[in-house]
């Protein structure tokens, strides 16, 4: 059996969890799907949710695509994911808004025979997620942690370097998992003293981003400011996402100050530009189009009563059981290599020329 812990379920009325997936039986080919957005909080989501409802549509089932509010994001989704399951919605496709709130509607949803899949977000604290899909959520932090360094060095070839760090949502399990991938990186670093953290603040709690809003990062980076670059020079960020490293940008820009090497994350068309003019230092390709097309194919796997690929089955751990995953590789990109990177999107492409 897959589930960790060991200690059972709390829930009421759970169904088996004897760490098989999904039921291999497969459902009619115009069933409904249900797919639950958490509220759009960078462009990624934004991108899913007209991919989802177009892909769905084209490979017959109906789709019903949801995005949870921008306050009551919580209260919305589970809302969401119960009307889904009363509508008899066969798979559930969810981008988590607060990882660990969905326990109660991912059983009413296995209950119901419907499949879950967890899509760019884990699900945790729960047994009834039956797959993971998503970008290397470690990678992307291993790669920020890599640019940034390597843009400090670009700018100024030998440390100390004096950086900040930011990292997203704690509600977010990716929140971790990417500063986990960067601080790997940046720890030796730090550790020797050639970086240097200059408020002194490495804790992912101290660095979290509440709701991965950019006013919460732009309020802290102009507090960081204040208390610590009187004089000092802050040669590099650490940003989990693209905007939250324009946020960070603003902030420095407003002090007056140079701006930073600052990483990011989703290549939003904002950031691109921002990267082709110089400033914010690099950004990640997690191409949504693929990320979408690969879940439909899952979706498309499991109406046919078939398992779906996997290709990671112990790195997702959600507390409950370790959840089977189809991670796809994520992609660094800089002024350098946009062009390369963009080639084949329409719409970021003609960005980098
Ligand atoms: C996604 C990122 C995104 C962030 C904020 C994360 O879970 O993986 O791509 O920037 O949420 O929306």
């Amino acid at each position: 059996a897959m589930v960790a812990g060991g200690c059972g379920s709390e829930r009421e009325g759970a169904g088996s969890t004897d760490g098989s997936s999904a039921p291999a039986k497969g459902f009619a080919a115009d069933s409904l799907i249900g797919v639950a957005l958490p509220s759009k909080t960078s462009e990624n989501w934004v991108l899913a949710g007209g991919l989802f409802t177009a892909g769905l549509q084209e490979a017959g089932f109906q789709g019903d695509v949801q995005y949870a509010g921008a306050s009551t994001t919580v209260a919305d989704q589970q809302a969401q994911i119960t009307a889904m399951i009363t509508k008899g919605a066969k798979v559930i496709v969810i981008g988590a808004t607060d990882a660990a709130q969905l326990s109660t509607q991912v059983a009413q949803a296995k209950q119901s025979g419907a499949v879950i899949i967890a899509y760019d977000r884990l699900i945790t604290n729960t047994p009834d997620v039956d797959y993971y899909i998503a970008f290397d959520n470690f990678k992307v932090g291993q790669l920020q942690g890599q640019a940034l360094l390597d843009g400090m060095k670009a700018k100024k070839a030998t440390g100390p370097w004096t950086i900040e760090l930011f990292s997203g949502s704690p509600d977010d399990n990716n929140s971790g998992v990417f500063f986990n991938g960067a601080m790997e990186v940046l720890k030796p670093a730090i550790a020797s003293g050639d970086v240097v953290v200059g408020s002194g603040q490495t804790d992912v709690k101290q660095t979290a981003t509440q709701g991965w809003k950019a006013e919460n990062a732009q309020s802290r980076m102009d507090a960081l400011l204040t208390s610590t670059y009187g004089s000092k020079t802050l040669d590099g960020v650490l940003s989990p996402n693209d905007t939250l490293a324009r946020a960070i940008i603003t902030s420095v820009k407003g002090a007056g100050k140079p701006v930073p090497v600052v990483t990011g994350q989703d290549s939003e068309v904002e950031s691109v530009k921002s990267i082709m003019l110089g400033e914010q230092y690099s950004t990640i390709n997690k191409d949504t189009r693929k990320l979408v097309t690969e879940t439909i194919n899952m979706v498309k796997t499991l109406q046919t009563g078939a398992e779906p690929e996997v290709n990671d089955t112990k790195s997702y751990d959600n507390g409950k059981k370790v959840v089977p995953a189809y991670l796809l590789p994520p992609v660094i990109v800089t002024k350098a290599t946009a062009a390369e990177a963009y080639a084949d999107d329409p719409k970021l492409a003609p960005l980098t020329k």
